[in-house]
């Protein structure tokens, strides 16, 4: 397993490098509180999630003049995993903003499960989507009901379950309170990767039907870096998940690898076709597999562009 881990933390550090300045989600998520820009049409309907198929239809937006999204087509099936890669300011996080309705494009469409966002009421489509990222915030309360949060109803059995999925019920029943444990500002402090993991634990306990994932390139342990995989694993299986992706594995993994530069698709396929492809992708693996030195100087020049 070493072997395994030890590339996923280099190529996380490559990317790291490359797309410095990652707008978390936390930050969409900010901005979405904020934004009200976009009220309801009255009378729209709720989104009804089928199986959870996503597709973007030659989406084209920008936030002012300078076009930030230039003919963006995909399609992802319900319960798979889109990985975006690319350089910062590339326009990964505005495809999420784009889905989650802080923005709506200038042209173009996006639907879920054949349903035009645009005509369904914003609050189904919030609920539908769930969100982990790299600043895992929990307030000061009980790790029970950090976990709990949003879920009301959750039963003590419930919120065990899905810690157990999140690989935190171990460390939480070593807390001196264990569930019962005061966190977050004045409570026991906790790492970054156990914080991680109750975020993980909430969003397994919430069930959404699509999920955004802005993972972190945390400075965890390799024995944490597996918990937090294989609770990822848990929390994406069956569930369609955008994942602006840091981590090796997720992307290797990934049902289909969106690369995006300037506001546009450059490369897109499964691991194994891209580096057949032998792009900005099969450069950066490289770079981390320790199979070239270092990133031509084309890749680097079109990244500070
Ligand atoms: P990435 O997530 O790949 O780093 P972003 O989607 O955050 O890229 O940004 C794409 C482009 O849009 C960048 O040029 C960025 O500066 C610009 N941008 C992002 N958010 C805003 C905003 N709220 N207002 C204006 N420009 C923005």
């Amino acid at each position: 397993t070493q072997q395994l881990v030890w590339p996923m933390a280099q190529f996380g550090q490559i990317i790291n490098m490359y797309q410095r300045a990652e707008a978390s989600a936390e930050r969409i998520f900010g901005l979405m509180d904020e934004t009200d820009a976009l009220e309801d049409d009255t009378g729209s309907d709720d989104l009804v999630v089928d199986d959870g198929q996503v597709a973007y239809d030659d989406v084209r937006f920008s936030y002012s003049e300078e076009p930030v999204l230039d003919d963006i087509s995909f399609s992802v099936d319900g319960g798979d995993t889109l990985a975006l890669v690319g350089p910062t300011g590339a326009g990964k996080s505005t495809v999420l903003k784009l889905l989650l309705r802080l923005y709506d494009p200038d042209s173009g469409a996006i639907r879920i499960d054949g349903q035009e966002i645009q005509s369904v009421s914003r609050t189904s489509l919030r609920q539908a989507i769930g969100y982990v990222g790299q600043e895992s915030y929990l307030f000061y309360g009980t790790v029970r009901d950090n976990i709990a949060y949003g879920s009301f109803e959750a039963t003590d059995a419930e919120i065990q379950a899905a810690a157990e999925a999140a690989e935190a019920h171990n460390f939480i029943q070593n807390l001196h309170d264990g569930y019962e444990t005061m966190v977050g500002e004045r409570g026991v402090k906790l790492s970054g990767g156990q914080r991680q993991r109750i975020a993980i634990a909430r969003a397994i306990l919430e069930d959404p039907d699509l999920l955004v994932l802005d993972e972190a390139t945390s400075d965890v342990d390799t024995e944490t870096e597996m918990l937090i995989q294989r609770s990822l694993d848990n929390l994406t299986t069956d569930r369609t998940t955008f994942a602006i992706a840091h981590r090796l594995s997720t992307i290797k993994d990934a049902d289909q690898i969106v690369v995006l530069e300037d506001g546009r698709i450059v490369e897109r396929g499964s691991h194994e076709e891209l580096l057949r492809a032998d792009g900005l992708y099969a450069h950066l693996w490289g770079v981390q597999a320790g199979e070239i030195d270092s990133l031509p100087q084309e890749f680097i020049d079109r990244a500070a562009r």
